[in-house]
């Protein structure tokens, strides 16, 4: 692990997401990391070279040699793969709380830390996953300072074995796009310029190829229930802050030195669920229809994704 404690971590005052989980190396060869999944399986077709080669007769076979030289006449469902399903109570999920108690991460416009809003999401996202069968879902809270949480963080999953990492986060805006008003009295930060869920993913993760199928699978949920994702990460007024948007329709961008995603030996996904900083946005993300929607739509996706990588890898 002293490879992690290592590196390079920049920590803003703010506590804003973007710069509490960046490492600082600089993107490289990351994408050819990158594992390639497997192709599903698919029926083996036979093809007519291998018709004469099935048909090459063994000594103890002759009788059947005419017979084997004419078409293979299977019916239709001999080529289909058999059916997968996966199994959801040996799929392991580790959903994790963005930031600590201690390390809030950043702050609403009504001054409530990140963390809170993301421990409650995530919480519903746990329970939904187990009530529709992903008993093996965990919860991950981890505590400390934010460097040192994240080496724990990504320390559990590993050990965990997870089958997929979920980081729960909300968004907030760099300083400079901040503005003043009062809430009880009080003097708070705010900006009602950016609002929108992001999915993030790390073209450094072992995995990059099947996490962004899961982030994909994610922003399409989200995007059905009719939530706009956040577009100014693509645009320059971001600066440092700015990422490569790898799908326009499911908001789904590259964050490539983010530690939970980078270092995680399993498929990792980030999902900002909305703006926090947004004070529209924040009693949107404080309403349980709201949480229930995401939790519902990150539901769905797992299912999705369950399947599809029990079509890849078969059984768990
Ligand atoms: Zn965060």
């Amino acid at each position: 692990m002293a490879a992690v404690l290592l590196l390079p971590i920049e920590v803003s005052d703010a506590g804003w997401l973007s710069d509490i989980f960046k490492g600082s190396q600089k993107p490289g060869k990351s994408a050819k990391q990158a594992t390639a999944p497997k192709p599903a399986t698919v029926a083996k077709r036979v093809t007519p070279a291998k018709r004469v080669a099935l048909a090459k007769p063994s000594p103890k076979h002759r009788h059947v040699k005419l017979a084997a030289l004419g078409p293979v006449a299977l019916p239709p469902s001999a080529l289909k793969p058999a059916a997968p399903t996966c199994d959801p109570a040996k799929f392991r999920i580790v959903v994790d709380v963005g930031h600590t108690a201690e390390s809030g991460g950043a702050r609403s416009a009504r001054n409530v830390d990140e963390f809170l809003f993301n421990h409650r999401l995530a919480r519903r996202i746990e329970q939904k996953l187990k009530a529709d069968g992903f008993t093996e879902t965990r919860l991950l809270l981890t505590e400390g300072k934010a460097r040192r949480s994240l080496v724990r963080r990504v320390d559990a999953a590993n050990n965990l074995q997870a089958n997929l990492f979920l980081s729960i986060h909300h968004d907030s805006v760099p300083d400079k796009f901040l503005e003043e008003w009062e809430f009880e009295g009080k003097k708070r930060g705010y900006s009602d310029r950016f609002s929108g869920y992001s999915v993030f993913v790390s073209r450094r993760n072992p995995d990059f190829r099947t996490s962004l199928a899961f982030a994909e699978l994610i922003g399409k949920e989200m995007k059905a229930f009719g939530l706009p994702y956040a577009e100014q990460y693509s645009q320059p007024i971001m600066g440092r802050h700015r990422h490569p948007l790898l799908n326009k329709e499911t908001g789904v961008y590259s964050y490539d030195e983010l530690v939970v995603l980078r270092k995680t030996r399993m498929p990792a996904v980030l999902l900002e669920a909305g703006s926090i900083i947004n004070r529209d946005e924040e009693l949107k993300m404080d309403s349980r229809e709201r949480q229930d929607i995401i939790s519902s739509g990150v539901t769905a996706a797992v299912k999705q994704f369950c399947d599809r990588r029990w079509a890849i890898l078969g059984p768990l």
